[in-house]
């Protein structure tokens, strides 16, 4: 039994369980409105679900393939009324057309990508709302990964849906921004609110942290979170959803302006985007 506003899954997990059968993961938290279910696609996305039990809506954050979309709305019993879009890559956009095909659901894109995007409905730009039955999210522009890769934030539900911008412990190739444009939008993220949940579109955290280590050896943070990784990896968990406190402290690539991170790649006293540039380029030759 449950109550309209109460969460249907149990509000003690923290991170996921992953369920036997279809690698189906659940996020509960009793203080949120909105509910999440995770689960993964394709060999290492994520894909999420944010519904609203006042209403009924539900969302998925991206659409990697239409399979596992399904299975989760499946599970939940959820109805997708919406997909949010981050960018147009195919291993986020891949299942876009059958899903809407359908369940007629609205999908919803980047202004500045839209048009590499199949099936928009509507188009969002910074600073605009989207709203999924009563919740309301506010879309930031994190360019970089892509030219108009944009995030959605939840923020009454402290939930942050940041694509391939940020990973846990990671950050997004720069493929077609620079990476000052990049690092602008870490800042972005970096600014929401501590208890902010970050759901990320990839599971790279562990090699994420193996690479952190080789800048921060010492970061005590960092050194838990390896710990804590190495447990839900070997316990079959996500190690998603983080918190924007929790990347603060340990992921590299939000401490450009750290002047012990600058002074580990040499660059002590440097603007903190050409820090953040020379950590990225370490990250993509390790
Ligand atoms: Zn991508
Ligand atoms: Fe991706």
């Amino acid at each position: 039994m449950s109550f309209v506003g109460e969460p249907v899954i149990p509000p003690d997990q923290v991170r996921g369980k992953l369920s036997p059968g279809h690698a189906l993961l659940t996020i509960g938290n009793r203080k949120m409105t909105a509910q999440t279910h995770l689960f993964r696609c394709l060999s290492d996305n994520f894909g999420v679900l944010v519904h609203d039990p006042a209403s009924g809506a539900t969302a998925a954050i991206d659409a990697p393939e239409a399979g596992p979309v399904e299975t989760a709305l499946r599970t939940t019993g959820w109805k997708l009324t919406d997909i949010l879009v981050t960018h147009h890559h195919a291993d986020h956009t891949g299942g876009v057309e059958e899903l809407k095909a359908r369940h007629k659901c609205r999908v919803t894109a980047p202004r500045n990508e839209a048009s590499r995007i199949p099936a928009v409905d509507a188009i969002v730009s910074e600073g605009d709302t989207v709203k999924v039955g009563g919740l309301t999210a506010h879309v930031l522009e994190t360019p970089g990964h892509t030219a108009g890769h944009i995030a959605y934030v939840f923020d009454k539900d402290r939930l942050a849906f940041v694509g391939d911008t940020l990973f846990s412990i990671g950050c997004g190739r720069v493929i077609e921004g620079t990476p000052e444009m990049m690092w602008t939008s870490l800042l972005k993220l970096r600014a929401l609110p501590d208890d902010t949940q970050v759901y990320c579109g990839h599971e790279y955290t562990v090699a994420n942290i193996r690479f952190a280590l080789t800048i921060e050896p010492d970061n005590k943070d960092l050194q838990a979170r390896a710990e804590e990784a190495k447990r839900q990896v070997a316990a079959g968990q996500a190690t998603i959803p983080t918190t924007v406190g929790e990347e603060k402290r340990a992921n590299v690539f939000l401490r450009a302006d750290v002047p012990a991170v600058a002074a580990a790649v040499g660059l002590a006293g440097k603007p903190s985007a050409q820090v953040f540039a020379e950590v990225r380029a370490r990250k993509n030759k390790f």
